[in-house]
């Protein structure tokens, strides 16, 4: 019981925006009127009973296979059109009042222009029904006859609507489409902007990295490292999170240029920038500040881990750059101190570097205060 009300919602379910909308309802009137058509016939113990419950039973099963969806929709379409089409014309024939008749020529295109969305079909099955309406009359067939003059202007009076109407739903189909195309370009037009837009993200971005980035060695460039030691001293200041300010310089640099050329001064100076990237963590960061020198910031707070870190610098830049002459640095570093601002972290550093220079190089001075 709960299914059959089930199918009985699905038919009668109002939603104009499905596509089977007008076949559910199409189907449904046929049902109701056969179905009572078939009762009253077998409780007046009519004649006609035994083809109104046969008609009753074919519309009872597509709309069985409707509501399935067993068969597809246009199938269906095409017998309903098809039981539809002899259904009426028999019923002409053997109808005795010309008002049953003309209820049965009036229902037809109706029915006709709602079922079908192509204005082929409309005009095919309306013209179709139209010449047997009118071969039926000219031929005497049944008892329905009309003057050929009331017939003609029967005829010509439901072709001119018919056709008005499915004009009418030409038209509404046209502006749709036309709608249709129209936000298909907006669409593609918003496509084509944010590409644009990403590309000039893209781009940004490049640039952005350009910008702060050291064309030789790929490291931060001196305005980028020394914004992000901006940065590092906000962020002491508000978290404290400290951290290892390093100064480094390449020990007699300008002998490597003047023994091996200029060129091959570059390579060691990229070299020496990619040793030490290597050295430092993701979070930490370092930049050529400039000629053959060069800054890191690190995350630290321990002297001596500070002082682990400059040690492992020092060596493995020694050992990690081959050049035809020993290369080495000499560091400077100082930790971050609540009293500090930049100019006097940098200072320290430079002080310790000048230090680390003079005593021999090759080596470190961690300025403690
Ligand atoms: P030290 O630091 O040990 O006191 O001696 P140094 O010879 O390294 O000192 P100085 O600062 O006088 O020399 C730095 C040299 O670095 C001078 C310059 O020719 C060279 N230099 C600066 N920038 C570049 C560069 O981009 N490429 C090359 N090949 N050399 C550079
Ligand atoms: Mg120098
Ligand atoms: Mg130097």
């Amino acid at each position: 019981m709960k299914k059959v009300i089930k199918a009985i919602k699905y038919f009668l379910k109002k939603d104009q925006m499905s596509e089977d909308s007008h076949l559910r309802i199409f189907l449904i009137l046929p049902l109701i009127y056969t179905v009572s058509n078939t009762i009253i016939s077998a409780l007046f113990h009519q004649s006609n009973f035994l083809f109104n419950l046969s008609y009753t039973l074919i519309i009872v099963l597509l709309s069985y296979l409707a509501y399935k969806k067993i068969l597809p929709k246009y199938i269906l379409i095409f017998i309903f059109q098809t039981i539809l089409f002899y259904a009426l014309l028999v019923g002409y024939m053997i109808s005795d009042t010309l008002l049953q008749g003309l209820i049965f020529i009036v229902v037809f295109p109706i029915v006709t222009i709602f079922l079908h969305s192509k204005r082929s079909y409309i005009v095919y099955w309306t013209l179709s029904y139209y010449l047997i309406f009118v071969l039926i009359n000219i031929f005497h067939i049944g008892n329905n006859n009309i003057e050929y003059f009331t017939l003609f202007q029967i005829v010509f009076l439901h072709i001119f609507i018919t056709f008005a109407i499915s004009y009418y739903i030409y038209i509404s189909k046209l502006k749709t489409k036309l709608l249709n195309i129209r936000q298909i370009k907006l669409q593609k037009n918003a496509q084509k902007l944010k590409m644009a837009n990403d590309k000039m993200h893209e781009l940004n971005l490049i640039l952005e990295k350009l910008s702060s980035t050291d064309e030789l060695t790929a490291l931060n460039n001196r305005r980028n490292i020394l914004s992000i030691l901006q940065e590092r001293i906000k962020l002491y200041k508000r978290k404290n999170i400290s951290f290892l300010l390093v100064l480094i310089d390449i020990d007699h640099f300008k002998k490597v240029n003047d023994t091996y050329g200029h060129q091959e001064g570059d390579k060691v100076l990229k070299r020496v920038a990619q040793v030490q990237k290597e050295l430092i963590r993701e979070i930490d960061h370092i930049g050529r500040c400039g000629g053959e020198e060069f800054m890191i910031i690190i995350e630290e707070d321990k002297p001596s881990h500070a002082i682990d870190f400059l040690e492992r610098l020092i060596r493995h830049v020694r050992t990690q750059v081959k050049f035809d002459t020993l290369i080495t640095i000499s560091a400077g570093a100082s930790l971050m101190t609540p009293e500090d601002t930049q100019e006097s972290l940098i200072h320290r550093a430079d002080e310790a570097l000048y230090e680390a220079k003079d005593s021999g190089r090759d080596r470190y001075v961690f300025s403690e205060k």
